[in-house]
């Protein structure tokens, strides 16, 4: 059933979701719309009830502003989303014609909201876009999804907005595109858009990040859009002008999912069987190399010595990611490489230990 469903997004790509973070006022709504609509089945997004972390900041303009989102459609008859975390919420939106409900990172992290909105949509046919959860847990994205499965709601896309991280990062919300690809690979034919002004949490990095979305096939891009962003009440730091976001859009490369041509697919064909070959090259070292760590572990065994011996693995670590840097890997792929290759020598001296 889940992945057999016909789905209404996506018949135009890619879908461009564009609007203020916040409605803040009528006047301000309605400039913002006026100005994007001549972008073709462009759908306008303004958050209304704004999920803050901390209280007192601006927590939107709430129900009044739906009133604005109607007003919206009659003079420009652009579409209209507004995110959703109640069921008062979802109440609400219906009554006044919102077209299509978007769930926030915040609330798909958290299963009760969920359970209650996708309760108060039995019956009802909308559209719902699901936001990635804050934490980098894949599941709690595809339980969000199955629970509105569960109500009937079948016409879903899924917005990637980045993750959550503790480090240094050049972004906001890190991307972890291997994320989205996941959730991919379990809903295949649900839509994903990419959401480059939360990600990238910086108005200058849009359009790296909306490009990469567009070259791994997103099907849609949601970009914060506000007539005065210096001045905005809500991620000021990462909203574009409506002329911003035409130039970016100038800007995007949109390349073909495929082509027919000929040559280029009898290239495509060489260059992947070579690849194949290297992944097969690849996962015989690494069999060879779990040979020799298996080796190691009777040796640990026979002395009694333990498994990890930290500085032999702060010093691995070091050596291979200078040496990985010269032939051009970035350091976090040889991290991620190597504590996987790691964690995976561990479990299997672990069972040599352990063996009776
Ligand atoms: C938003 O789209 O304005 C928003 C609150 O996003 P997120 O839920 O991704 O933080
Ligand atoms: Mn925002």
């Amino acid at each position: 059933m889940i992945n057999n469903f016909q789905n209404k997004f996506g018949l135009t790509k890619p879908i461009l979701i564009a609007g203020p973070c916040s409605a803040e006022s009528e006047k301000q709504t309605l400039e913002t719309a006026h100005q994007l609509k001549k972008h073709e089945n462009l759908i306008f997004r303004a958050g209304i009830w704004k999920p803050r972390t901390r209280p007192n900041s601006f927590e939107g303009i709430g129900s009044k502003g739906l009133q604005w989102l109607q007003k919206v459609k009659k003079e420009t008859g652009l579409k209209s989303t507004v995110e959703v975390a109640k069921a008062k919420h979802v109440e609400l939106a219906l009554k006044h014609e919102v077209d299509i409900l978007w769930i926030g990172a915040r609330t798909t992290g958290n299963p009760f909201a969920m359970q209650e909105i996708a309760d108060s949509l039995k019956e009802v046919d909308i559209p719902v876009m699901v936001k990635n959860p804050i934490n980098p847990e894949v599941n709690l994205w595809i339980g969000a999804i199955e629970r509105l499965f569960d109500s009937g709601i079948y016409n879903l896309a899924a917005i990637h907005r980045g993750f959550f991280t503790y480090k240094n990062s050049k972004y906001r919300n890190i991307p972890q595109w291997q994320l989205a690809l996941d959730l991919k690979r379990k809903f295949p034919k649900i839509p994903m858009i990419c959401d480059p002004s939360h990600i990238t949490g910086n108005s200058n990095h849009i359009l790296e990040i909306a490009q990469k979305a567009m070259d791994m096939s997103y099907d849609g891009l949601m970009i914060e859009t506000h007539i005065d962003p210096k001045n905005a009440l809500s991620d000021k730091e990462q909203q574009i002008t409506p002329a911003e976001l035409e130039n970016i859009l100038n800007k995007l490369v949109i390349r073909n999912f495929e082509t027919d041509d000929v040559e280029f697919k009898a290239t495509l064909k060489q260059l992947r069987i070579q690849i194949d070959d290297l992944d097969i090259e690849l996962l015989d070292v690494l069999k060879r190399r779990m040979d020799l760590v298996e080796k190691i572990g009777v040796h640990k065994k026979e002395n009694e010595v333990t498994i990890l011996q930290n500085n032999r693995w702060i010093e691995m670590l070091k050596s291979r990611v200078k040496y990985g840097e010269k032939n051009g890997l970035s350091e976090l792929f040889i991290q991620q490489l190597l504590k996987a290759i790691h964690q995976e020598s561990i479990d299997k001296q672990n069972n040599v230990m352990n063996k009776k």
